[in-house]
């Protein structure tokens, strides 16, 4: 089932009386979801994720704006009627009933046509459980599960009533580091396994750029980009998006183009062709940087990370805007203990950006 958002708006009145102050929570925001696809959105607290998560549930109604599933538009269809399934960060099971109880409920209170027999009822819980993997901690209350399983619970209770669409909320922040890995490879199966169309929701760029199949940027309620994580990665299309996205993050600096040169500091570091004269914010991956003592990038070293496979190399430089630049290098390659570091830029990892819209500049 395909999602279809069309220039949907949410407004907020001020709460304030005296300065009436609105929040324009979701501004113009039109995607198409493709059926069976699992979206990540993504972006700082308070852009307008869970804004728009609930405007496709039902839950909030849009300003303006339309949303259809498929071709059937459901903006004013309650959230009961729209087959959509809801987990929230926190997995709001009931604490008294058993895990199967817990995963039955929805069924229970389905009526008329759709109202199922009690065997019907136990086999699609059954199922569910199995496809969460919980089956066999059916007679255990919620208090007996760790929190993974707490939050399988809650996914497999809204995979019971077979949504047309499965909407998360931030579903891994109760989870340790640990769980969230696994929990977030689990939500993936289960999508693949089901097909249901998907919109997740984190403030978390690693977890939307790993499960997604493609990853919807937001920033104050508009959205900057969307595409494919690693497409967005590689070609970010402001400063913002290319610092949103990246562990670490992207280094930025002061830059100046001067006929088609790049300077950071004194030193022209690339070639920039097509760029018009003037001062740029330079945006460098930390995967950008090739060691070269007679490179032209040189920076204050300050120390060096050995992460197994990779080497983190932390430097300063005056025009930085960061205070630590970090370059991943391959581990094979030496850091020699001295003073300064030099580098040699991969030219597509370097991205400028314009100093006064922080739009990209492309070269
Ligand atoms: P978080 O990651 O912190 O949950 P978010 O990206 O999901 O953030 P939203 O919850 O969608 O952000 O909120 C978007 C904006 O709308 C915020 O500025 C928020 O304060 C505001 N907002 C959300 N709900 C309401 C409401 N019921 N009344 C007024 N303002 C609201």
């Amino acid at each position: 089932m395909k999602i279809v958002l069309e220039n949907l708006t949410k407004i907020f009145p001020g709460r304030d009386k005296k300065k009436q102050e609105e929040v324009i929570a979701v501004n113009n925001f039109s995607f198409t979801v493709p059926d069976g696809k699992l979206i990540g959105l993504l972006g700082p607290s308070g852009c307008g994720k869970s804004t728009t998560l609930y405007m496709i549930s039902g839950l909030q109604k849009p300003t303006s704006g339309k949303i259809f599933f498929g071709d059937d538009d459901v903006t004013r269809l309650s959230a009961e009627n729209r087959g959509v399934g809801l987990v929230f960060q926190n997995y709001a099971l009931y604490p008294h009933m058993t895990v199967k109880q817990n995963i039955m409920f929805p069924l229970e209170n389905l009526r008329g046509v759709d109202k199922l027999s009690k065997e019907e009822m136990a086999e699609r819980t059954l199922k569910a459980a199995k496809l969460v993997q919980i089956d066999e901690l059916m007679d255990r209350k919620p208090s007996e599960l760790s929190g993974g399983q707490q939050q399988r619970v809650a996914i497999a209770r809204a995979l019971v009533k077979m949504p047309k669409v499965l909407l998360l909320d931030e579903p891994l922040s109760n989870l340790d580091a640990r769980l969230r890995l696994q929990t977030r490879e689990e939500i993936r199966r289960i999508q693949k396994e089901t097909g249901i169309t998907t919109v997740f929701v984190t403030h978390d760029q690693e977890e939307a750029m790993s499960i997604s199949d493609m990853i919807v940027v937001m920033k104050q309620g508009v959205v900057q980009q969307i595409g494919a994580p690693q497409e967005v990665y590689d070609n970010p299309i402001n400063l913002f998006v290319a610092k949103f996205l990246g562990t670490p993050p992207i280094n930025v600096f002061d830059g100046t183009v001067t006929a088609e040169k790049l300077y950071i500091g004194g030193s022209a570091v690339l070639d920039v062709k097509g760029v018009a004269d003037g001062e740029v914010f330079v945006g460098i991956r930390p995967e950008g940087f090739i060691l070269d003592a007679n490179g032209p990038l040189t920076c204050k070293l300050k120390s060096v990370e050995v992460m197994g496979r990779d080497v983190s190399v932390v430097s300063a430089h005056d025009n930085a805007l960061v205070t630590d630049i970090r370059s991943i290098i391959d581990a094979d390659n030496k850091v020699e203990a001295k003073a300064t570091v030099s580098y040699t830029l991969k030219p597509h990892k370097v991205f400028l950006f314009s100093k006064e819209t922080e739009e990209r500049l492309r070269f």
